[in-house]
């Protein structure tokens, strides 16, 4: 079967087109600026490229652009829609409905609306997009995925926040996580890697791209994660603060006469990387700034490494040991001179780095020393292929 994965953004639309056969990929484009003049589609098929050009009003038309370049005659890749066996879509928030993928019907699409005050930039585009693929495919399964979903196995101790239970019991304020999707493909390769069972395994997954989180996953399971009720919480990322002391608005706010929706602009989108070195909110920048001197660049470089420390930390004594730390997404998977900062002085805790192993970029790779107690693993991360195979899972070998 063959199973197109969706990830749609409120003015983009990610794809890629997966043969489960084999779990290659055939195809796999971005449609970017919907509802923007300047629409533009960007396919590529065994690393050929091929880029269009067309306004697109809305997500429907962008789904419509997405199916006429996999059907193009010329660089598509099948001959008609109904070669599509199911489509999976990413979906940002779950709540506290969905532990697992699902088969979308109405229930479900009222379930991701509902969600749509704690994941209001994206459900809403998550939506757009499901509701475009069903009106172009009206016969075609359709799985949601949540980024949620991984770490609802989180405890009440890890989940709850300090406030009034009402605030949970009424309004659902709680630690949700993200990025699930990806903490849970690493740490299952993580135990493929290793020979060992996931069952047995006390591990610490490192998600780090632009946006970052960490989880401690036991034995298979999500006890803690970094990021909270939105994706602003946990260690320092490329616009978002992380975590602060919350009275830190209020002083910001009475001195500089802010309302709250422009202090919360300020902490997703001007803080981090950005917000301390000036520079960028992209690791490579703030790293060639900081070797050539800039003061903020480095420290935002020596914070990021130290909230790292700080969760592996933390997490290896909430599971009461670790047995792996899995470094994933684009500075986990690349930025090895991060990798090395953030477990330098980690030996206390059975972490010892093989420097010269360290040194890969974006490939699986086993990078502790040969006596390091604790493992240290690189795996790319892969959540289209965790949200094909859920679909296939879910919509049967049709
Ligand atoms: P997103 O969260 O948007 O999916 P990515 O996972 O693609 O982001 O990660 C983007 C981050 O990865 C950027 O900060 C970028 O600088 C960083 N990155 C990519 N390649 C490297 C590299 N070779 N060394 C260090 N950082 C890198």
């Amino acid at each position: 079967m063959k199973i197109l994965v969706v990830n749609a953004g409120s003015s983009s639309l990610k794809y890629q087109l997966i043969n489960m056969e084999d779990e290659s990929t055939i195809a796999q484009g971005l449609v970017e600026r919907i509802g923007i003049e300047g629409g533009k589609l960007t396919q590529k098929v065994k690393g050929e490229k091929r880029v269009l050009q067309k306004d697109l009003k809305d997500h429907l038309e962008a789904v419509g652009m997405m199916i006429a370049a996999l059907t193009d005659k010329e660089f598509g890749v099948i001959s008609s829609m109904d070669e599509i066996g199911a489509v999976g879509h990413r979906v940002l928030h779950g709540g506290e409905k969905f532990t697992e993928s699902v088969v979308i019907n109405d229930t479900v699409m009222d379930a991701i609306r509902e969600n749509i005050p704690l994941g209001p930039l994206h459900n809403p585009a998550n939506l757009m997009g499901i509701k475009a693929c069903q009106e172009v495919m009206p016969n075609t399964p359709m799985v949601a995925v949540f980024d949620t979903a991984f770490h609802q196995t989180m405890p009440p101790k890890s989940f709850l926040y300090g406030v009034p239970i009402d605030y949970y019991k009424r309004l659902h304020v709680r630690r949700y996580g993200f990025h699930g999707t990806s903490h849970r493909y690493v740490s299952k390769r993580a135990a493929e890697l290793l020979g060992r069972p996931i069952e047995e395994l006390r591990l610490v997954t490192c998600h780090l791209g632009n946006g970052s989180s960490m989880a401690a996953v036991q034995y298979g399971k999500c006890v803690d994660t970094s990021m909270g009720l939105t994706p602003l919480e946990g260690v320092l990322m490329g616009t978002r603060s992380g975590s602060l002391d919350p009275a830190v608005l209020q002083f910001i706010m009475n001195h500089d006469h802010l309302d709250i929706n422009q202090m919360l602009d300020i902490l997703n989108k001007k803080s981090g990387f950005l917000g301390i070195s000036g520079i960028s909110s992209d690791m490579r920048d703030v790293e060639e700034a900081a070797a050539e001197g800039h003061e903020y660049s480095q420290i935002a470089i020596d914070m990021l490494y130290q909230g790292i420390k700080k969760y592996i930390a933390a997490y290896a004594a909430v599971m009461g040991g670790v047995d792996a730390v899995i470094f994933t997404a684009g500075i986990g998977e690349n930025g090895y001179e991060l990798r090395e900062g953030v477990l330098e002085g980690m030996e206390f805790l059975g972490i010892k780095l093989d420097r010269e192993k360290n040194k890969v970029r974006g490939k699986e790779a086993e990078i502790s020393a040969p006596d390091s107690k604790v493992k240290v693993l690189v795996v790319p991360t892969n959540e289209e292929i965790v949200i094909a195979r859920d679909t296939l899972e879910l919509v049967g070998q049709a």
